[in-house]
């Protein structure tokens, strides 16, 4: 028990909440299914969604609940940051297959966080250089604005953020804090 008791006073304290998550989810979808929607070639066909792992797993399977239209789901794993809070804009990308059936579909990448931009302004280009998509669009849980170093906005985003190293739903620190079902700042407890 006291272990228990020891782990609970470390973790975090909420910046975002679950609920405040679990919302703003709910309306992003809404937003997204909006754009498909009034899209001429829609034609109700499925969306590709490709999700960036490992940050946004979490985001990604609440995303294509909310969003209750047809999907492919897809990932891929990029990673930027190893154990530290500081990108160094090295990419270490382990796994980048995708499927030959995404091409010229409409394509939603799903990412934790725009950062620098770097790593969603690679994957925008490559998706688009590789796959000749009718629709590419961006959507990020979190977007930190002042960290930008690549131009590039995300098309749809949950909250814009200042510049502090969030952890918690999917996102972590040294791999650690991905379970918690809310957003937490690292070393504010
Ligand atoms: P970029 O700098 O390329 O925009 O962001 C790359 C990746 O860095 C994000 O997908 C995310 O995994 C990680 N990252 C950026 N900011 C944060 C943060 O505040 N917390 C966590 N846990 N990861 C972050």
């Amino acid at each position: 028990m006291s272990n228990l008791y020891s782990l609970k006073a470390q973790l975090p304290a909420v910046f975002i909440s679950k609920s405040q998550i679990e919302s703003r989810v709910n309306t992003l979808a809404e937003e997204i299914k909006d754009f498909y929607l009034s899209q001429d070639d829609f034609d109700n066909e499925s969306i590709i969604v490709i999700g960036v792992l490992k940050g946004a797993f979490i985001f990604t399977a609440d995303l294509i609940r909310a969003l209750k239209l047809p999907t492919q789901l897809e990932f891929v794993r990029i990673a930027s940051y190893g154990d530290s809070t500081k990108s160094d804009g090295i990419l270490n990308i382990p796994d980048l297959v995708l499927p030959n059936n995404i091409i010229n579909k409409h394509i939603l990448i799903v990412e934790d966080i725009v950062d620098t931009g770097k790593t969603a302004g690679f994957l925008k280009q490559y998706i688009q250089d590789q796959f000749n998509p009718k629709s590419l669009k961006l959507a990020s849980l979190l977007s930190k604005p002042s960290r930008r170093e690549v131009e590039i906005e995300p098309d749809f985003y949950g909250f814009e953020i200042e510049d502090k190293f969030v952890i918690g739903y999917g996102l972590d620190f040294g791999e650690r804090y991905r379970e918690l079902d809310y957003l937490g700042i690292l070393n504010e407890s």
